[in-house]
């Protein structure tokens, strides 16, 4: 996963994708990146880190010129090196080119390998590199009709922003996958994953860039392009369920209220007999919130988490992971001694994490320990741009929810269903991809890839 932003003609470029940045911090935790132009070429800076770590004043003094784009990055395609951090820059024989991407493309490895046995060299081992190489290649004569041919070769999911020396486009793929959304702030035009970055900077939201749509800004202004046809939307339901932040408005709702909808609907499918309910933070506190109101048992913070750790998920390796929960979270005792409660969380992926608080909440005395989920269990892994794991981590892909139970030491465990999640989008219900909970996936791809 990542998060993307990008600032046209304003004095403070990079500055302001630098707080861009910050606000879409959750995005992404691996690396970030810059790059900004002054009309003549382009600069560019990135580093493994959290934005707070990657920039100083001084590396944003050298990010010069009035428009920029910038990365945050979550690695779901390539491995977490420098060499995979975004913005992807690339000089062809035309000018130069800076890419930021959120999504993953399914066919990138089939045209990479063409480009490959046809001599392209490939710095990286990014998806996002094949578009540069896409774009370089087109014989067409403006940028924005290169790109647009570019993008006419890939599949899958991208949201897009790409920065050359005197131009900005910016791209969602036809099916809608990712979000992006066009703000303004006073006359510059301002493009993120999601609006919190445009509250932080004081810039008004317009509309979403529309699946399929193509923008192109320069100093004449904003021109939109539908080239691609149209296609149903298949927009991420995971956003609203984990991924983006409460405070935004995606796919035409607020995060926070389909996330606390979640909940409320939960309750109505799941009701629990316990004396409170407790949320596993942050994730989980919108949902937990909506079961708490509809069931009527009181809502209390038994379990408090460290804010100076970077969610746990992050960690690609295994070991880490493990150990993450307990530096992460802690719960409060006495509160729930005694005392049968329900744990609400957005999700089980490996369920390690919920095993491992359920056993928290039991050295901490509670009686017994029911389990929530607002999501239904996620079987398939998604090739979406969601850094789900492979198949086989999954456990609700080889696991009943009755074993799941057991394997969590819950006393009872109940999953949203996917109906009741569908009822919390409701009239725009078609609209989304809901592959991770069905393995009905909207593009095909190598089948191969579905058991790596
Ligand atoms: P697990 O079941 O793998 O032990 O972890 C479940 C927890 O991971 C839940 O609390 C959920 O909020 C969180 N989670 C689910 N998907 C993601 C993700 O894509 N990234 C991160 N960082 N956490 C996730
Ligand atoms: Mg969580």
């Amino acid at each position: 996963m990542c998060g993307i932003f990008g600032i046209f003609n304003h004095s403070e470029a990079s500055n302001h994708t630098y707080l861009g940045l910050y606000a879409l911090q959750h995005r992404g935790q691996e690396s970030a990146g810059i790059a900004s132009s002054d009309g003549k070429r382009l600069h560019h800076y990135r580093q493994m880190g959290l934005v707070s770590e990657v920039f100083t004043r001084e590396t944003l003094k050298r990010l010069s010129g009035e428009s920029a784009i910038g990365h945050v990055r979550y690695s779901t395609s390539g491995s977490s090196e420098l060499k995979n951090a975004q913005p992807f820059v690339v000089d062809y024989a035309k000018g130069s080119i800076a890419i930021a991407h959120n999504g993953n493309l399914t066919n990138a490895s089939l045209i990479r390998a063409e480009l490959e046995s046809n001599g392209s060299i490939f710095q990286s081992n990014m998806d996002t590199e094949v578009i540069a190489h896409l774009i370089a290649r087109s014989k067409a004569k403006t940028f924005v009709e290169r790109t647009i041919q570019a993008l006419g070769q890939v599949e899958g999911a991208y949201s897009l922003l790409i920065l050359t020396e005197r131009e900005m486009v910016a791209a969602r793929d036809p099916f809608g996958f990712r979000p992006l959304v066009l703000g303004q702030l006073r006359e510059a035009p301002v493009i993120g994953s999601e609006t919190c970055a445009f509250d932080l900077i004081g810039a008004k939201f317009v509309r979403e860039i529309q699946p399929g749509e193509v923008l192109l800004i320069n100093e004449d202004g904003i021109r939109s392009f539908n080239p691609f046809s149209p296609k149903p939307r298949h927009q991420c339901i995971f956003e609203f369920i984990y991924f983006a932040r409460p405070d935004s408005f995606i796919f035409n709702r607020n995060v926070y209220q389909v996330r606390k909808s979640l909940g409320t609907q939960l309750a109505r499918e799941s009701p629990a007999d316990v004396e409170m309910v407790i949320p596993i933070p942050d994730s989980g506190i919108p949902a937990t919130l909506g079961y708490a109101q509809e069931s009527k048992i009181p809502f209390e913070m038994g379990m408090i988490r460290n804010h100076y750790v970077g969610r746990t998920f992050i960690e690609p390796e295994q070991s880490i992971r493990h150990f993450g929960v307990k530096i992460k979270l802690n719960p409060v005792k006495g509160l729930m001694k005694g005392r049968r409660i329900v744990a609400v969380d957005d999700s089980i992926v490996r369920a390690t994490t919920s095993r491992k608080i359920n056993r928290m909440f039991r050295h901490a005395g509670a009686k017994e320990v029911h389990v929530r989920i607002s999501s239904p269990p996620i079987t398939h892994p998604c090739f979406f741009g969601i850094d789900t794991p492979k198949r086989s981590e999954l456990i609700a892909s080889s696991h009943t929810v009755k074993e799941i139970q057991k394997f969590i030491n819950a006393n009872s465990l109940s999953y949203l269903s996917l109906e009741g999640l569908k009822k919390c989008v409701q009239g725009e219900a078609e609209n989304f991809c809901y592959a991770c909970f069905t393995g009905d996936y909207p593009i095909s791809f190598p089948i191969e890839r579905l058991n790596e």
